[in-house]
């Protein structure tokens, strides 16, 4: 029975529930562009794109608008990870987001990206994020841990203590002063945010720098 009752927290932890408003024209082309620029960047790299067993991983968004603290954004659509290059049918619109209830409400053609309220989350930490990349990268991941960079706790994904972590890590900070942060339960996860582009990207290419660079003070 215990088996079962462990079963079931787990799958209460991965249980993401959305509603999908399916439009063909809420997501446009010209919309995509600017974002699908950065996406590309971050899988030819290999922070997004499909492990071994055929899962897709990674995703990025963008803030469309906010209203009363509640924040709209466009995000990769789930399972789009093996598509070297996306159009407005790989994109969704969150239009409302219940981080305890792990819910979305999304609009497009697609279903929401299963890690939307992660950046959710990143949105109502400050109304100055308007980018997020969320990637996988063992090397990063490595470099950020054994360098004490900000990072969440290893019991923290998927649920509101994530949200929690992602506010301590920022308490009292300027977020934009180290706008990244390795996920210690979603190994190698990593998430980094910015004002624009650019800045949401560059802590992802730094640390890879860095990463390469600390490898050959190794030999
Ligand atoms: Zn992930």
């Amino acid at each position: 029975m215990e088996w079962s009752a462990k079963m079931s927290e787990k799958e209460g932890v991965i249980k993401f529930k959305y509603d999908l408003h399916y439009s063909d024209s809420a997501v446009r082309p010209a919309d995509v562009s600017e974002i699908d620029a950065g996406r590309s960047t971050l899988f030819d790299m290999g922070g997004i794109g499909v492990d071994r067993t055929g899962i897709g991983y990674g995703n990025i968004s963008r803030l469309i608008s906010r209203k009363n603290g509640k924040s709209t954004f466009l995000i990769t659509g789930s399972q789009t990870g093996g598509f070297a290059r996306l159009t407005e049918k790989h994109y969704t619109i969150i239009d409302e987001y219940d981080i305890s209830k792990f819910y979305v409400r999304a609009r497009g053609m697609v279903a929401p990206s299963s890690e939307s309220l992660t950046h959710a989350m990143l949105y109502d930490l400050s109304d100055e994020v308007r980018w997020i990349a969320h990637i996988h990268d063992e090397v990063i991941w490595e470099y950020m841990v054994r360098n004490n960079l900000p990072s969440t706790d290893e019991s923290a994904y998927g649920t509101s203590e994530l949200a929690m972590c992602v506010k301590n890590i920022y308490n009292g900070m300027d977020p934009f002063s180290s706008n990244a942060f390795a996920m210690l339960g979603h190994r190698p996860g990593i998430v980094s945010f910015g004002r624009d582009m650019g800045e949401a990207i560059n802590p992802i290419l730094m640390y890879l720098r860095d990463a390469i660079i600390e490898s050959f003070d190794d030999f």
